[in-house]
């Protein structure tokens, strides 16, 4: 495994591809995916100047976030559904929370953070059954529900794009995530800047980046 070398190429075509449509590089931040490996990848990945991390289970992540706690610079993203009952073990490991779906897990995290709590909204663009995430429709209604809350700071949305979509589907469904996030970025509710979109994994991220994101999620293109 070439990491330098993966990471080099991926950099590359986030830089092409912020190019290419007219945006800031520095507006595209790289979230590495290191749920596949074991700590040693991250420590290799931070030497190399990553440090934005994301896991998607709990104990793995806690175990990380321990072990690599002397390097403060390191940003934490959990982009894991979290069941509700393990918020109180992990929700104050987390720098930014990427699965926001539900009002429970949002009265859960009230309840356990210690302090205000980045989160993405979790948005099911396409409609596909087996994903978790509100429809675009339920968007608005949940970002005002929150309004009760004191610990839920909503920065952006998240999307995951269907497995087999086609590069044209994609298009639609990561411009459809932009749009909804300026739309709600307008409601000018003061715990909801929703200014950010989390959408793009390795597969998909160059389209996600034309469309807008400002966080894309890679994992296996750092590991070929
Ligand atoms: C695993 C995972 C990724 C990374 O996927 P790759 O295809 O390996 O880049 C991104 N987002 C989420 C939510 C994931 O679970």
């Amino acid at each position: 495994m070439n990491l330098q070398g993966n990471l080099n190429s991926v950099r590359e075509k986030i830089a092409q591809s912020a190019i290419h449509s007219g945006r800031k590089i520095e507006d595209v931040h790289m979230i590495a995916v290191t749920k596949y490996f074991d700590v040693g990848i991250n420590q290799h990945l931070y030497d190399l100047g990553v440090s934005e991390f994301a896991e998607n289970r709990v104990d793995k992540f806690i175990l990380k976030a321990t072990i690599l706690a002397q390097y403060e610079d390191i940003i934490w993203h959990f982009i894991g559904n979290l069941q509700r009952r393990k918020v109180k073990k992990v929700i104050n490991h987390i720098d930014y929370f990427h699965a926001l779906d539900s009002f429970a897990l949002a009265q859960e995290i009230e309840k356990y953070a210690c302090e205000l709590k980045k989160c993405f909204v979790e948005v099911n663009v396409s409609g596909e059954e087996s994903k978790h995430g509100f429809s675009v429709e339920e968007v608005e209604p949940f970002l005002r529900d929150l309004c009760l809350l004191t610990k839920i700071q909503v920065v952006g949305l998240m999307t995951m794009a269907p497995f087999a979509a086609t590069s044209e589907e994609l298009h639609e469904y990561f411009g459809k995530l932009k749009n909804l996030q300026e739309e709600m970025s307008k409601l000018n509710l003061p715990y909801a800047p929703c200014t950010q979109t989390s959408m793009g994994m390795s597969s998909d991220f160059e389209i996600a980046i034309e469309q807008g994101a400002s966080y894309i999620r890679i994992g296996s293109a750092l590991y070929e």
